[in-house]
């Protein structure tokens, strides 16, 4: 039991705490904290951009067999459509007329920033978040930022920033853990050669364990890679959590030996200090944050410098505002971003969008290709997104800038709360 003189002790420690706003985060780097407090605090949206009100009408999300697709419409008839990850949607969607589309209808979509910030904390939001609620948000967002480059005719990158670039490298992600590490390697060569990728990722461990049999292969993938491969290819590796701190720091030496770009989620996800303790033992960058959901979350382990590159998946994380938020943490720190990408279908699109206006994005964003054989073009192209010699140019028609077949769209009916 705590006494008065305890207490008035504990008190009294406390006053001398520095204050959370300013405090000296790293003794090298005094005012850290608080540039990161402002980055992910400051507006997002380019309201000067966008002179008249636009009301949102109506928020509906429709449905065609698996694809669903959130449609948001303005007053004046304009529209907006966010293709949602059928692979999540299927088991979440009556979280979006439960939870999140009521917050937007009557609002002006011009206050897009306050919005998402207001959809978290209306009823009990906020005890939802995570994956679910967030992809929620981040496919009625990507909607209305498709409405609101519509109305003003300019690409996704312009409503929050400079367009500051026009095409950007891509890399491709190897899935396979069973097959041999010649097998992969194999695999590997295969996608450069389609697609002309000057950048590979593939996989280590076990996916949340390691064996024998996986810590075998991976001490034979890595300098196999780099070898058969070659020293211009840039080598990303992604460990989903597999290993503990003194495996993934042996493993971290052989990628340095080799020349690798990242080892990404080398411990468990949310084991932050174990991610911390890896990243102190190696030169190799750490890169994650696919399964990071709060801001708060990526704020420290910036500033306690667990990661190096910093992997918002910009729809479990709520979206491209939320997201521009953590890059901007991420430059007041000087470190890197290459989202997470999550979206099947047209995540890419959003990936490349994010390129096209955050400065400190790497060079290579994750391309899976059309697997999905999805009805629609590049707007100004009659095209799909395409990688030639390892580069997409990022559309630059309005919102999205990509158009769905309207035959194929007509198909797609709302679907009833
Ligand atoms: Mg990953």
């Amino acid at each position: 039991m705590i006494n008065r003189r305890d207490l008035l002790k504990l008190t009294a420690a406390s006053a001398l705490l520095p204050p959370i706003v300013g405090r000296a985060a790293t003794a090298d780097e005094p005012d850290l904290r608080e540039r990161l407090l402002v980055a992910q605090a400051s507006p997002v949206l380019r309201r000067d951009r966008l002179p008249e009100p636009i009301v949102i009408e109506s928020v509906e999300l429709l449905r065609h067999g698996e694809q669903f697709f959130v449609r948001v419409r303005s007053s004046d008839g304009t529209e907006g459509l966010a293709l949602t990850n059928k692979r999540v949607i299927r088991s979440i969607y009556p979280m979006l007329p439960a939870l999140v589309m009521p917050h937007f209808v009557g609002k002006d979509a011009r206050d897009l920033d306050k919005l998402i910030e207001g959809v978290f904390v209306r009823g009990h939001n906020y005890k939802w978040q995570g994956l679910g609620f967030w992809s929620c948000v981040a496919w009625v967002e990507f909607a209305l930022l498709d409405l609101i480059g519509n109305h003003v005719d300019a690409p996704l990158g312009e409503l929050v920033g400079d367009r500051i670039r026009d095409r950007s490298g891509i890399y491709y992600a190897n899935g396979d853990r069973e097959s041999s590490a010649g097998a992969v390697v194999d695999q590997l060569e295969e996608l450069i050669d389609i697609s002309g990728a000057k950048a590979v990722k593939f996989k280590l461990g076990a996916r949340m364990r390691y064996t024998d049999a996986s810590t075998k292969r991976d001490f034979e993938l890595i300098p196999l890679a780099r070898k058969r491969l070659g020293d211009d290819v840039t080598l990303f590796t992604d460990a989903n959590s597999s290993f503990d701190v003194p495996l993934a720091i042996r493993i971290g030496q052989q990628l340095e030996a080799h020349g690798y770009g990242f080892f990404e989620e080398p411990v468990q996800f949310d084991h932050y200090d174990e991610t911390r303790a890896v990243a102190e033992a190696l030169e190799v960058p750490v890169a994650g944050g696919e399964q990071v959901y709060g801001m708060r979350r990526f704020q420290w382990l910036i500033e306690n410098e667990a990661l190096q590159i910093l992997q918002p998946d910009l729809l479990f994380f709520g979206g491209f505002v939320r997201s521009i938020r953590v890059a901007r943490m991420a430059e007041a720190a000087g470190l890197k971003v290459v989202p997470h990408m999550s979206g099947f279908g047209l995540g890419s699109l959003h990936v490349l969008h994010y390129a096209s206006v955050v400065p400190n994005s790497m060079p290579y964003q994750e391309f899976k290709g059309d697997k999905d054989g999805l009805p629609y073009e590049v707007i100004g192209t009659g095209k799909p997104l395409q990688s030639i010699d390892g580069e997409i140019d990022i559309p630059s028609g309005p919102g999205l800038g990509v158009r769905f077949d309207p035959d194929y769209m007509r198909r797609f009916k709302p679907v009833e709360p």
